[in-house]
C-alpha cells in the first residue's frame, strides 16, 4: 500500500494548526488523531483502567514516566534559571513591569516579562503565563492584560515566550525537540518564579491558552508546585495539539501504553483545576466529555469540587475578555488573591491596565544584549537537545 505523510491543515482564528499522520513516524499522536466518536469510544475504554485512588494512581505515574521519557526529559539536568537579567522597570498603578532573561538549559536564554505588585509586605502568590501560537503574543494587549489584572490582585507574573517567538529567536519554533525544550524552559521559568522574594510557594498557579494550555498541563502533570492550573482553549479527548511543540514527540504513545491530553491534564488531580473551553474549536465538546472523565477522577480524592469547567458555546479559540474573567475568579479563589482590588462597581475593571509596546517588553535591546554565550541557530540548539 502507498502510504504518505497526510497531512490536513486548516485555519483557526488566525493560526495554522497542521493536523497528522505519520505512518513513519507510528508513536506519534497528532493533531485531530481521532474523529469525534473515535475519541469518545476510547474514553470510554481507557475508564476502565482505573476505579479509584489506588488504580488511578498506578495508571497517573505510567502515563507522568511517558510524558518524561517521551519528551526525553529524564535525560536533562533540572533546569534552572541562571544568568538571570532584570531591567527597564516601569511602574503603573498597583504593579510594575521588567523585562527578564535567564539560562534554562546550557546557552538557551528563556525571556519574559515579570509583573510584580507594588510591593505589600506580604508573601505573594505567583503565576506562569505561557501563551499561544501567534506573532509574538507575549507583546499582545490580551497577555498583557491577563499579566497586569494578575499582578493588581496581588500575584507576581512571569510571561515568558515560546521558543522562536517574542526575544527568544535563538532557534526556529518548528525544531524536532520543541516539546524538551519548551518543557526545560517552563520548568526554568517555574524555578525563576520561585526564586523572587516573598514568593508563597504553596500559591503558585500557571495560565495559558491553546498551545500555552499544552504547556500548562504538561508542566502540572509533571511537576507538583504547580499547585493551580488553568488550562484554557486545549483539552480535548480528539485533539493531541498541532504543532511539534506540542506532540512532535511520543508522550502519548509508549511500548507500555497509549494515553491522551484529557488523561494527562486529570494527572492534576487533585490541585484545583480549570478548564475553560468554548464552541468553536476542539473544546467544543468539554461539558459533556473531558470534563466528567477528569471530574471522575477528582472523586477518587474525594475532590470534585475543585475541578471546574467554565464553557462558551459562542465563543471561540483565544484568551479573550470572558475566559479571562472565568481565570481571574478561579485564581483569586484557590491563590487568594485580592480581586476586589481590580472591581469597580462589583465588576473586574482591565481599564486601568497599561498597554506597552514591542519596545517596551523588549528583553534583548542595544543595551541588554543577548549573552555571548547564547546558542544560535536550530543546529546549535538541536545538537544540544540530542
Ligand atoms: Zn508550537
Amino acid at each position: 500500500m502507498k502510504s504518505s505523510f497526510l497531512v490536513l491543515s486548516f485555519i483557526l482564528a488566525g493560526n495554522v494548526a497542521l493536523a497528522q499522520y505519520n505512518p513513519e513516524k507510528p508513536d506519534l499522536r497528532q493533531g485531530r488523531f481521532y474523529t469525534e466518536e473515535q475519541a469518545a469510544k476510547v474514553h470510554q475504554d481507557l475508564a476502565q483502567n482505573y476505579s479509584d485512588k489506588k488504580s488511578w494512581e498506578k495508571r497517573a505515574a505510567l502515563i507522568r514516566q511517558g510524558i518524561l521519557e517521551g519528551s526525553e526529559f529524564n535525560l536533562l539536568k533540572v533546569p534552572k534559571a541562571s544568568n538571570v537579567t532584570i531591567h527597564s522597570k516601569k511602574e503603573f498603578n498597583g504593579y510594575s513591569v521588567e523585562n527578564v532573561s535567564f539560562q534554562s538549559l546550557n546557552g538557551i536564554y528563556v525571556t519574559g516579562n515579570l509583573y510584580r505588585p507594588i510591593q505589600t509586605g506580604k508573601k505573594m502568590a505567583g503565576v506562569l503565563c505561557p501563551h499561544g501560537h501567534g506573532q509574538d503574543p507575549r507583546l499582545k494587549e490580551y497577555t498583557q492584560q491577563r499579566c497586569a489584572t494578575l499582578a493588581r490582585m496581588g500575584a507576581v507574573v512571569f510571561a515568558y515566550d515560546m521558543i522562536g517567538m517574542g526575544d527568544m529567536k535563538q532557534c526556529d519554533h518548528k525544531i524536532p525537540k520543541a516539546v524538551k525544550l519548551q518543557l526545560a524552559n517552563s520548568t526554568a521559568a517555574l524555578n525563576f518564579l520561585l526564586s523572587q522574594p516573598d514568593i508563597d510557594k504553596e500559591r503558585i498557579g500557571m495560565t495559558g491558552e491553546s498551545g500555552g494550555g499544552t504547556q500548562t498541563f504538561l508542566l502540572a502533570a509533571i511537576d507538583n508546585r504547580i499547585k493551580v492550573s488553568v488550562p484554557v482553549v486545549m483539552v480535548s479527548a480528539y485533539f493531541f495539539g498541532g504543532c511539534i511543540c506540542e506532540s512532535g514527540m511520543p508522550i502519548h504513545k509508549r511500548p507500555t501504553h497509549e494515553t491522551t491530553n484529557v488523561e494527562i491534564a486529570a494527572l492534576a488531580a487533585p490541585r484545583p483545576m480549570l478548564l475553560v473551553s468554548d464552541g468553536g474549536d476542539w473544546t467544543k465538546n468539554t461539558p459533556n466529555l473531558e470534563y466528567p472523565y477528569i471530574k471522575r477522577i477528582y472523586s477518587f480524592y474525594g475532590a470534585e469540587d475543585k475541578l471546574e469547567n467554565v464553557h462558551l458555546p459562542d465563543e471561540k479559540h483565544d484568551y479573550g475578555i470572558s475566559k479571562r474573567l472565568a481565570a481571574y475568579e478561579f485564581l483569586a479563589r484557590h491563590l487568594k488573591l485580592e480581586i476586589n482590588k481590580v472591581k469597580v462597581n462589583g465588576k473586574i475593571d482591565e481599564s486601568i491596565n497599561a498597554v506597552l509596546s514591542p519596545a517596551q517588553l523588549q528583553v534583548f535591546d542595544a543595551g541588554h544584549p543577548l549573552p555571548a554565550d547564547a546558542l544560535k541557530g536550530d543546529d546549535a540548539v538541536t545538537k544540544l537537545l540530542n
